[in-house]
């Protein structure tokens, strides 16, 4: 429990008000009162709602790089007290959480204790990041007029040297999104990137895509030495997010024709088929074995955003655009805006097995096993992957 007592204030939540006397007056839209050091807002807060008694859970540890995630019980007013006390820290990385439980892999001791979308069971709640999209006042009354529970505050980087405001808002959920029950990890993770754009769309604000992860973590609130910093608790609603998946449908389920689908324009000469034998790479050719048991099913994608999310450029839909494996080979090497290399999930693109495409003249002809055996030899992703359940899962 250490990073949790390292970050939360001390307070004693075994009766109400767990919250303690606060300044506010009750009143809608506009300012209450202040508690500790957070303006708080809404209609109306009520530090005794029993609702901040309610038991979640959240996974946490002492860096967003770390591999040691651990999952803690918690209340969540107690959360709340949390996410609006900034810590003084000279560096941005510090201690970081995930809105769920993270629960570690059994199979693959490699793999215990990380922050993999694979191993998110349930989440709790949902945080966005708002960078230079809204200010503050603004911000403040977009979250009061949305009528929901939730906390927002200033983050590491707000008003720092070349940087505007930086805000983060944070959510919690009427009932918790389970992933087996939404499905599994495949059908969740495109419904948790509706829940997030539902959630952005409800406030009016614009979500950058390539934040829309599962296992997404975030910086409890900290401020530079010096720095300005400022939070906002907010009276209300919890999110009802079964609402954002109202005209959510199953990629899978509609699929009735053989159309060409959007993955059929990335591998124009039909390079995805073959057992591998047709790779222009050594690393590529060694995995003819393994493809002929394992392509037809494997999810590349997830396993690139599990085990190389900095490589991952964007996410919108089932398609996936990375940092292209033979990048050093291009014209135009260590481009980060380069968007030339995308990736689909076998069964998410009309072609027999999985892809991952360049449009690049240095990668023309590549298959997708020479994409994949360049990330295993650079390490993108761990040998384990290729017979992992979790990426294969209609082999098992
Ligand atoms: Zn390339």
């Amino acid at each position: 429990m250490q990073i949790l007592n390292a970050q939360l204030p001390a307070v004693n939540d075994s009766e109400p008000p767990i919250w303690g006397e606060t300044t506010a007056n009750i009143g809608c839209g506009r300012n209450l009162g202040w508690w500790n050091g957070a303006e708080i807002w809404g209609e109306p807060f009520d530090p005794r709602d029993p609702r901040l008694r309610i038991e979640v859970t959240i996974t946490a540890a002492n860096s967003k790089k770390s591999k040691r995630w651990t999952a803690y019980g918690i209340r969540l007013g107690v959360l709340m007290q949390a996410l609006i006390c900034h810590r003084k820290r000279r560096q941005k990385d510090g201690p970081a959480l995930v809105l769920g439980e993270i629960a570690p892999d059994q199979e693959h001791e490699d793999d215990a204790g990380r922050r993999l979308n694979k191993h998110v069971r349930v989440l709790y709640g949902c945080a966005l990041d708002l960078d230079d999209d809204v200010f503050g006042d603004e911000l403040r009354d977009l979250i009061a007029a949305s009528g929901l529970l939730a906390v927002a505050y200033s983050t590491h980087s707000h008003l720092q040297p070349g940087k505007g405001e930086r805000w983060r808002l944070v959510v919690f959920f009427l009932v918790p999104f389970d992933i087996e029950t939404e499905g599994g990890l495949w059908l969740a993770r495109l419904k948790w990137r509706s829940i997030c754009d539902g959630l952005a769309a409800k406030l009016g604000v614009t979500l950058d895509p390539s934040r829309r992860d599962l296992a997404g973590a975030f910086y409890f609130p900290a401020y530079a030495p010096g720095a300005p910093h400022k939070s906002y608790v907010f009276g209300g609603d919890l999110w009802d997010w079964r609402k954002a998946l109202e005209a959510f449908e199953d990629p899978r389920a509609s699929r009735t024709t053989r159309e060409p689908r959007d993955g059929a324009q990335w591998a124009p000469d039909g390079s995805y088929g073959g057992g591998g034998s047709r790779s222009l790479t050594e690393v590529g050719r060694a995995l003819g074995r393994w493809s002929r048991d394992y392509a037809t099913g494997f999810q590349v994608a997830d396993a690139i955003c599990d085990y190389a999310r900095e490589r991952v450029r964007s996410e919108d839909g089932p398609k996936i655009e990375i940092e292209c494996p033979f990048d050093d080979g291009h014209s135009n090497p260590g481009d980060p805006t380069d968007r030339g290399c995308a990736a689909w999930n076998s069964g998410d693109a009309d072609a027999p097995i999985f892809i991952v495409s360049c449009r690049h003249a240095h990668c023309q002809g590549k298959t997708p096993q020479d994409f994949l055996g360049r990330m295993l030899e650079l390490q993108w992703l761990p040998a384990s992957v290729l017979t992992d359940p979790a990426y294969n899962p209609e082999t098992h």
